[in-house]
């Protein structure tokens, strides 16, 4: 058996011209560009690459972006005034500090400088509360990319044993309050499943992984998942990005294409879905801040 692709590129050109409609009637309507500021701090090459396409990406669909580029010597009082100055430009609806930062600055710090309602990331604790009430504003752009790509191709989480591998704040734990929660008018991404995180201190880790109808890798450990570890007939998600020899792999050996029925690839996967809804965090933030200036 191979399992069927979650193509995320293709996924993402759909809801990407999805998005550039509704850009366009925003700014029929009401003259609203919404735009993105970007902040990258240090020279991490990886932050670099991250950056370059997501403001690729908002030129694509007509999001205005500008890049503010600090050195890896920024203090943190320098950087929390870019974003109080940020914060209070009317023609940024969305602010993205790209992590990591260098060490010497409190990244919960940064994040919390940033006004909620130009959180597009949705680390901001207020988003992150509102999201475990039930009520989200924005949903982390990882694990909404992952639900979409569900969602939309017809896997249904109701009353399926998901079992998510890790527990970050920025893949993990949101995932889990995605699909474990009730969907409502305030919520109808909620995914109503049966959820287990499993992270590095879980005892026999294989057997609840065996569990799982949709399995979610998100730990950044090439190939870890083996196929002995999948149950016939599940969908299995890489979140994973790992470099191994210059090559970009997922945490699912690719062997496991032999027993899930379906798989997404890396790269190709959930990592273009990311971007994709930061795009729609970043339209659905330039409509939350007209709708306050009404
Ligand atoms: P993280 O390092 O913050 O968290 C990793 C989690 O995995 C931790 O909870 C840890 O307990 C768990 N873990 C690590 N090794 C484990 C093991 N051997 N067994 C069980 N659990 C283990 O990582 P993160 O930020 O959540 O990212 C995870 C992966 O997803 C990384 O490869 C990252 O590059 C990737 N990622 C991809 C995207 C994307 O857009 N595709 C976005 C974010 C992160």
């Amino acid at each position: 058996m191979a399992a069927k692709r979650l193509d995320g590129q293709q996924l993402s050109q759909t809801i990407r011209g999805e998005i550039a409609n509704a850009v366009k009637q925003l700014a029929h309507s009401s003259g609203i560009i919404p735009g993105l500021a970007a902040v990258l701090v240090g020279d991490n090459p990886a932050s670099e690459v991250y950056v370059r396409n997501k403001r690729r990406a908002c030129e694509s669909v007509g999001i205005a972006s500008w890049l503010h580029r600090l050195p890896a010597s920024t203090t943190q009082a320098e950087l929390l005034n870019l974003i109080e100055q940020l914060n209070q430009t009317p023609e940024v609806s969305g602010i993205l500090v790209q992590l990591p930062l260098p060490k010497h600055i409190d990244e919960a710090k940064v994040i919390l400088a940033i006004n909620p309602l130009k959180d597009v990331d949705a680390f901001h604790p207020e988003n992150l509360g509102l999201l475990t009430a039930g009520h989200p504003r924005y949903l982390p752009c990882t694990p909404f990319g992952v639900q979409q790509m569900l969602s939309r191709s017809g896997i249904s989480t109701a009353g399926a044993n998901v079992v998510i591998l890790g527990r970050s704040n920025i893949v993990g734990k949101p995932m889990s309050l995605i699909l474990m929660q009730k969907p409502s008018t305030h919520f109808p991404e909620a995914g109503d499943a049966t959820v287990t995180v499993v992270h590095r201190g879980t005892r026999s880790l294989e057997k609840v992984c065996q569990s799982a109808d949709v399995l979610i890798a998100a730990i950044g450990v090439a190939h870890f998942v083996k196929p002995e570890m999948v149950r016939l007939g599940a969908t299995v998600i890489d979140v994973g990005i790992n470099s191994v020899g210059g090559k970009i792999v997922g945490d699912v050996d690719p062997s496991v294409a032999e027993v899930a029925e379906w798989l997404s690839p890396v790269p190709g996967g959930v990592g273009p879905m990311t971007i994709t809804m930061l795009l729609y965090n970043t339209l659905r933030a330039a409509q939350l801040l007209r709708s306050q200036t009404e």
